[in-house]
């Protein structure tokens, strides 16, 4: 966990719970693609640059979610750089109660406080296109979080955030977290494209957000990391019983009498 990992001749990514992509810019400047889970990330994170002689110059987020933003305020306080996330990840991240507020839907209990789910405040700007470093690339993929981003470098790797969960990720938990599955699905089309060559030059190396399964699914290669679309057919059938996958988990059957009953224990676990 946490060694470099080489994707193309100045890409690299960070292998943790969720990947951190180090890219290679001018001398011994360096931009980050997401920031790890939590300050603990964030310290190894500036280890690891630190012992390359790497000066890190500016953070992109993909997304608001905490497992990917939990390093920014430990590495901006550091670094003193700039950090910069697309439409309303921007405004999550600069104001991390937003995302369990939003996951439950009223002032947030302690157990959804934690790091899991709601990261340190930290200085995050728009991210305008004057933003991104010479040679990038800003690939809008909604979906999986609201104005989600995928960055391509100019050496050819993409990484495409949570747009991609392994077949392992959506067997555990039984249902994708989406804030829009039209949306989402454009998304993987958007992606398959990719693989089909329409962003010139063709892509070198695809990152998903996350570790795939296995040595297996490494081989089959990141084709067979998409979401099955039948996940995603079943979601969209959802929406006419939103609650319906709540029920099917345990140990919470019913979120609303567990909520009603102050279980909120029991709510975190179901949500987890
Ligand atoms: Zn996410």
């Amino acid at each position: 966990m946490y060694e470099l990992v080489q994707a193309a001749s100045r890409s690299f990514y960070i292998q943790s719970p969720a990947r951190i992509g180090v890219v290679l810019g001018k001398g011994n400047e360096v931009s980050l693609i997401d920031s790890g889970s939590d300050k603990d990330a964030g310290r190894k994170v500036k280890k690891l640059l630190d012992a390359r002689g790497w000066k890190l110059k500016a953070m992109f987020n993909t997304h608001s979610h905490a497992d990917h933003i939990g390093g920014n305020r430990c590495l901006q306080s550091q670094a003193g750089c700039g950090i910069y996330a697309s439409g309303i990840e921007c405004a999550l991240a600069r104001d991390p109660l937003w995302e369990p507020a939003f996951l439950y839907g009223d002032n947030p209990p302690r157990d959804l406080r934690r790091k899991f789910l709601m990261a340190q405040e930290s200085e995050v700007q728009p991210l305008e296109p004057e933003a991104l470093r010479p040679g990038w690339e800003c690939l809008p993929l909604p979906g999986h979080a609201f104005d989600m981003a995928g960055f391509r470098t100019p050496d050819g790797a993409v990484c495409l955030a949570d747009c991609l969960a392994s077949e392992a990720t959506l067997a555990k938990h039984h249902v994708a977290f989406l804030v829009d599955v039209e949306a989402c699905l454009a998304a993987l089309d958007k992606v398959k494209g990719l693989q089909a060559g329409d962003l010139r030059p063709r892509p070198r190396r695809r990152l998903p957000g996350h570790r795939a399964a296995g040595r297996a699914q490494h081989r089959q290669g990141a084709r067979d990391s998409l979401p099955h679309r039948g996940h995603l057919r079943i979601s969209c059938q959802l929406r006419a019983d939103p609650e319906a996958p709540l029920r099917r988990l345990r140990p919470c059957h019913d979120l609303r009498a567990a909520r009603a009953r102050g279980q909120q224990g029991a709510i975190l676990s179901c949500l987890a």
